[in-house]
């Protein structure tokens, strides 16, 4: 048996009000003349936010466009121009979803890296340390903050640059960040987060590591959506550690049935991470029937939509490209089903699963 070896972010600050440290913060890892490249989440134009960020010198600030997830073009180009304007650069610092954050994580790597992000989209291919980066999220639940990878759509499929060199240098987690978050969205990417806790807690590949901070981040999960009459600041407290615990618990772990499904609309249809997830476990009680409950709870109690309906008019070649992405993901349906999970998981059974979303 061979255990996973994994690196972890260096820093964490955790607090309201722990962004005005981010100055001081980043003093130390200022190389020179080299800029700080702040990367923010396009929704903060023109919001109080852009004016606290810390800018000096050569800094820039640079709004992330993440009407799409992020594309391994959208880094390539980052990355060239960042080189183009300033040669080499202090850091990248991310603000946002998971989707600025990722985006964060990979321009960091592609500074240094040779080729194109496409070129890295696997397991341990990155072969450099990126320059110094920073994550900030802006919105709770991926766990894109802690972990080792950053999701990304390439010419030829999604997936991330898993690495040892991914993980951030230093996080800020500052709830109050969050709070302007939209209802809809809050619910998507929070429950990310609860699907992470389901699909690591009732995986095969469980362990105590990963039930300790799963079982957490559930707890938080539950509370903030199903035991509260109203969304307040310590839901936003809460979430944010939700978010990094789920994260904790899937890398010793996995995910699961929803992940491996939900990657399928996402390759053929472009569906974003969290709805995609809430379209597909909205339909998964045969799999996780106590989640799936308290998942339609949920919904009900925040007034949540979830779209129905996705696959209805897609043809027989589409639904056969969203299962080879969906089957391709082996980890995730070996920690939720087993060993033998391809006799469990059929293409049959997976096509009429994709019919019912
Ligand atoms: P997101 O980053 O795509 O953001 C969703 C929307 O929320 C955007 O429109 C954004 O502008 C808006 N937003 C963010 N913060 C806001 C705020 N405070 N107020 C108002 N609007 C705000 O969404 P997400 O669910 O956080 O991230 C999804 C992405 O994360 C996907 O690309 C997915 O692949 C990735 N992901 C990565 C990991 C990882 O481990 N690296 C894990 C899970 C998901
Ligand atoms: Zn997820």
């Amino acid at each position: 048996m061979q255990f996973r070896n994994f690196r972890m972010v260096n820093y964490v600050v955790y607090g309201r009000g722990s962004f005005d440290q981010l100055d001081e913060i980043l003093a130390p890892n200022r190389k020179g003349d080299a800029p700080m490249i702040f990367l923010l989440d396009h929704f903060f134009k023109g919001k109080a936010l852009a004016g606290r960020i810390p800018l000096q010198g050569r800094d820039k600030l640079i709004f992330a466009d993440v009407t799409y997830e992020p594309k391994t073009t959208q880094v390539d180009q980052l990355a060239s121009a960042l080189k183009e304007e300033f040669g080499t650069v202090s850091g990248i610092i991310g603000i946002g979803g998971g989707s600025t954050m990722d985006l964060a994580k990979a321009v960091a790597l592609m500074m240094t890296n040779e080729g194109s992000s496409a070129d890295y989209q696997g397991w341990d291919l990155v072969k450099v340390p990126g320059v110094y980066k920073v994550g900030i999220p802006t919105i709770s639940g991926t766990g894109a903050e802690v972990s080792r990878t950053c999701v990304l759509t390439g010419p030829t499929r999604k997936l991330g640059m898993n690495s040892d060199f991914t993980p951030f240098d230093q996080i800020v987690l500052d709830p109050a960040l969050t709070t302007n978050a939209p209802v809809n969205q809050r619910f998507y990417t929070g429950m990310d987060c609860y699907i992470h806790c389901i699909e690591s807690l009732q995986g095969t590949y469980l362990n105590e590591f990963s039930k300790s901070y799963g079982e957490k981040a559930l707890e938080l999960c539950q509370e903030v959506f199903l035991h509260k009459d109203k969304w307040d600041d310590h839901s936003d407290d809460q979430l944010m550690m939700a978010s990094y615990a789920g994260g904790m618990s899937i890398a010793y772990s996995q995910v699961g049935v929803a992940h491996a499904v939900s990657y399928g609309l996402a390759f053929l249809l472009g569906t974003k991470h969290g709805i995609g997830n809430c379209i597909v476990f909205n339909h998964l009680e045969a799999f996780y029937p106590e989640g799936v409950r308290e998942f339609h709870e949920m919904v009900k109690k925040n007034n949540i939509d979830i779209p129905t309906g996705v696959c209805k008019n897609l043809t027989d070649a589409q639904f056969d490209t969203m299962i080879n992405v969906s089957l391709g993901m082996k980890p995730l349906w070996e920690n939720a089903l087993g060993k033998d999970w391809e006799k469990i998981m059929t293409r049959e059974r997976l096509r009429a699963l994709y019919e019912r979303l």
